[in-house]
């Protein structure tokens, strides 16, 4: 792709800039917290619609998720040769806030450069500049040397319970994916993101009268208590390894020994194999009374996006093609996890934090910025044409 030809992209989008405002602002004032099937239905019909519009789509599938609302998936840029891997772009749209939330405390508005909305940075601005991007591409005759793939979740805020498999398929089938979550301040995109593991451990302990037999019992507080200082020790800031235990339950009375406790564990870890060792460890917790018993469910949730050969080289190609546009784009580790987690574990090559630049996200002043809409955009389109 040619610099005139990035220009031509940047321009372009930004002769689109009223009417994406536009559609992202129908789509925010439309609320579609996960699992609310209305709001997941109608964001879903209005993005159709936009897609539908555009003669470069091929396919576009709605699939239905019994709990959580609609998945969006869309085709583009067919290809002759049915085999040649795709160039996937990952989205979600669904947001953290109960419905009523653009009625009450974030009311969709621009304050100078600043578009606020819920959801609007994490992240309904970029499924929509994903098709306008599409739109670009057609409009300018640009033809990606891939066949193009949208695929837009309903569920990723909550866990991803069913969104992970056509994650995970797509995935499959694509030589890169593009995350569309939101950058890092500054516009910074992600090239690593902790993984995350959940467990659950339950001490079965021996109840007993605190003030005539404490001896005979054996307490599952005092247990779940040593097994919490234990775990925390381990947590290595300098291995990006942390351990937390976020919430305990147990007890019946103050003046019984505790027979029963509980424990939620989330740990963190930045590879693989460090999440290897943490799983071992999680599964194989000894009590430091024998008399205790403990049991363990739970496991990794998401393994670690870590910083491969292949993230780096999809970064660098990322960062020319920003180059030629006139900025500098720059790189970010972080702590949270996303879907481009899912997409690290099958060795996928994947770029994340491609979204709208802004801020907030999931906070009270959440926004995007109306001027990375055309430069961002610009990025996608020279990036889709490229890989
Ligand atoms: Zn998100």
């Amino acid at each position: 792709m040619t610099p005139s030809e990035l220009a031509a992209a940047g321009a372009f989008i930004t002769e689109q800039t009223d009417e994406i405002i536009d559609l992202i602002s129908q789509i925010v004032a439309i609320e579609s917290p996960s699992g609310d099937l209305q709001g997941s239905h109608a964001v879903v019909k209005l993005l159709r619609e936009r897609a539908r519009a555009l003669s470069s789509v091929s396919s576009i599938e709605v699939i239905a998720s019994p709990n959580y609302g609609e998945h969006l998936l869309i085709r583009a840029f067919p290809n002759q040769a049915a085999d040649i891997p795709s160039t996937l772009l990952l989205g979600h749209t669904d947001t953290v806030y109960p419905r009523g939330t653009v009625n009450s405390s974030k009311p969709l508005r621009a304050d100078g450069d600043k578009l606020y909305g819920p959801g609007i940075f994490d992240m309904k601005g970029a499924c929509v500049l994903a098709l306008e991007v599409l739109n670009c591409l057609t409009s300018l005759d640009i033809g990606p040397p891939r066949p193009v793939t949208v695929l837009l979740t309903c569920d990723e805020e909550s866990g991803s319970t069913t969104g992970r498999m056509l994650v995970e398929r797509e995935a499959r089938l694509a030589a890169q994916v593009l995350v569309l979550e939101p950058p890092d301040c500054g516009g910074r995109v992600k090239t690593s993101r902790k993984g995350v593991g959940l467990w659950t451990v339950e001490a079965h302990g021996i109840a007993s009268h605190a003030g005539l037999d404490p001896e005979a019992g054996a307490s599952a507080i005092l247990e779940l208590a040593r097994q919490t200082q234990r775990l925390h020790s381990l947590s290595d800031a300098s291995r990006g390894t942390n351990f937390n235990v976020g919430v305990v339950r147990g007890g019946t009375r103050s003046n019984v020994v505790a027979e029963k406790a509980a424990m939620e564990v989330d740990v963190r870890f930045t590879t693989a194999a460090e999440a290897n060792l943490v799983e071992k460890l999680m599964n194989t917790l000894q009590p430091f009374d024998e008399r205790v018993r403990l049991t363990t469910s739970g496991g990794i949730n998401r393994g670690p996006l870590e910083r491969t050969a292949g993230v780096v080289k999809l970064f660098h190609h990322a960062q020319s093609i920003a180059a030629q546009l006139g900025w500098q784009l720059e790189e970010r580790s972080v702590g949270g996890a996303s879907d481009g987690n899912f997409v690290a574990a099958l060795d996928v090559p994947v770029l994340d934090g491609l979204g709208i630049d802004g801020d907030g996200a999931h906070a009270a002043h959440e926004h995007i910025l109306i001027n990375d809409i055309a430069r961002r955009g610009a990025l996608l389109t020279g990036l889709i044409a490229t890989l």
